[in-house]
């Protein structure tokens, strides 16, 4: 946990809602010793336990990346004041600065149910191989190397995007993508319901950091 700070390659620079711009997480990279020369390869740990909530594989801007859902009833308490997580959740918001499938309001008013359970999502991104082992719904412990760092997606240098967002418990996604023309439309819903809906709101990933029960990054 003391290594966290030395490690923040970019820091959180929340974007305002309805972007996805400038840095809604932290980046950690593993430098070489006395240089700032990013290595890949050093195992990435789960900072909390929970479920595979999203795998993505290989696509921009995440690369591969996995999505950890933690529910808040198994966080301390005190811990919801201090990550200032807004209750109760807020609605979506109506317009976003991003290309968004039509259909999305339609999939988000689905599962926004107001004054349902909440969890902590953890977005492990950049990851340097196709996480194959990991099925939607698998549980993982806390420390439990999910993965190694890498450049995969929008990375221009070996780093862990990690991500932390609250939104409505029992979300499972297929994927997400956005800014490739490959891009299918449930992935990029899946983005934009993840990124710019409202229905997943930040939290400093600091914060989740500093959890108890949290871990950093790599060992
Ligand atoms: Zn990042």
């Amino acid at each position: 946990m003391e290594q966290i700070p030395g490690m923040i390659s970019n820091p959180y620079h929340p974007p305002a809602p309805g972007y996805d711009d400038p840095h809604a997480g932290i980046d950690l990279a593993d430098r070489m010793a006395g240089s700032q020369v990013a290595l890949q390869g050093k195992a990435v740990q789960a900072a909390l336990s929970g479920r595979v909530a999203m795998i993505v594989h290989d696509r921009f801007p995440f690369g591969n990346a996995l999505v950890i859902e933690t529910p808040l009833e198994d966080l301390p308490a005190d811990w919801w004041p201090a990550a200032n997580i807004p209750t109760p959740a807020p609605t979506l918001a109506p317009r976003s600065a991003l290309t968004c499938p039509a259909n999305l309001q339609t999939e988000m008013g689905a599962s926004a149910a107001p004054g349902g359970r909440r969890s902590l999502y953890t977005l492990y991104a950049h990851l340097q191989s196709t996480p194959a082992a990991w099925q939607l719904g698998d549980q993982v412990a806390c420390g439990q190397s999910i993965g190694a760092i890498g450049e995969t997606g929008n990375a221009l240098n070996p780093h862990l995007h990690f991500e932390t967002r609250v939104g409505p418990a029992g979300m499972q996604m297929p994927g997400m993508s956005h800014y490739d023309s490959g891009a299918r439309p449930e992935e990029m819903a899946a983005y934009c319901l993840w990124s710019v809906s409202g229905l997943f709101q930040l939290v400093d990933p600091q914060a989740v950091l500093a959890l108890p029960a949290a871990q950093p990054g790599a060992p």
